[in-house]
């Protein structure tokens, strides 16, 4: 659809945020819809400046992503319970002027998951205790999962299992424990430091279900190893599809087509590849 005077104006804002794949996918998923809008990629100086712009120029919708997925919340009308409590918000919805700011990670999480698994009374292992981490733990625990999180630092570790109502081990003696579904929420991995890996080996188990948050490249070392293992991999590029898919339906009210979603968004992928 070509872009007129009525076309309606999305956009994903974070520094950086010139390799998201966002714009794709929300750009193919509209298109699919027959919906008339774009979808842009901002990296505004601060969220003041961000928020005003939203306002100015009646922005329909924003995927926040780091680092203001914090930042944003003081200027937000409304802020969903999921997101209150994870402290973190990935969305923003603008109803008239009225923003209200969303968290879709705890369901993209879920979703993708719940492809290979019951959740309830799984015992859960939460590597990383970011915003992400808060996000997925929150769900996971509505859930009914048993939930353990493993962190590089004691504080925000310790922090996040007591808002969980769960226990705390230190990255470093994650060997000792076991679980029956592994979620890696730390950017460990991450090209181009692609053959990193935060979790032992020792701890994939068959059978047990591994998620990577990290999808560049979709095929992280930890998923290869947990694959190799006899683990149910779950990649991070599902997860992100399915975030966006609720995004998609939050701002517009359409069912999302996902699996065209996920083709824009592995096109992009590899699109990005080829620019390397
Ligand atoms: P964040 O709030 O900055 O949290 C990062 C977490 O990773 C912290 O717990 C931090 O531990 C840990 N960490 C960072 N570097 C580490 C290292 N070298 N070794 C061990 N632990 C390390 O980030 P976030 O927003 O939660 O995002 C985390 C990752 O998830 C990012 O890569 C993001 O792109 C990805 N993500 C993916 C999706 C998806 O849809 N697939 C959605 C959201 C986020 P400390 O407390 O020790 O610093």
């Amino acid at each position: 659809m070509t872009p007129d005077q009525h076309t309606a104006l999305y956009a994903v804002v974070g520094r950086p945020v010139r390799h998201s794949l966002s714009p794709a996918v929300h750009n193919a998923a509209f298109s699919a819809a027959g919906i008339n809008a774009v979808y842009l990629a901002f990296e505004p100086p601060d969220m003041g400046a961000c928020i005003q712009a939203v306002q100015t120029l009646g922005i329909k919708g924003i995927s926040i992503t780091m680092p203001f997925k914090t930042a944003v919340i003081p200027y937000l009308s409304h802020v969903d319970p999921l997101a209150e409590r994870a402290a973190a918000v990935n969305t923003i919805v603008n109803e008239g002027g009225k923003l209200i700011g969303c968290n879709t990670d705890g369901n993209g999480a879920l979703k993708a998951l719940e492809e290979k698994t019951d959740l309830a009374g799984r015992r859960v292992i939460l590597v990383g205790a970011g915003g992400a981490a808060r996000a997925i733990g929150f769900s996971l625990k509505d859930k009914g999962a048993v939930l353990s999180v493993v962190n590089r630092s004691h504080e925000k570790g310790e922090g996040l299992a007591r808002v969980l109502g769960c226990r705390f081990i230190p990255l470093n003696r994650m060997d000792a424990i076991t679980g029956d579904i592994l979620i890696q929420t730390t950017p460990v991995g991450m090209g181009p430091h692609i053959d990193l890996c935060p979790v032992s080996p020792e701890i994939l188990k068959p059978g047990m279900v591994v998620m990577d948050l990290v999808y560049r490249p979709v095929e992280t070392r930890l998923l290869r190893m947990a694959r190799e293992r006899g683990c149910i991999a779950v990649s991070g590029l599902r997860m992100l599809i399915y975030q966006a898919a609720e995004q998609f339906r939050l701002w517009t009210g359409v069912d999302p087509p996902v699996s065209l979603m996920e083709r824009a968004g592995k096109e992009a992928l590899e699109r990005q590849h080829d620019d390397l």
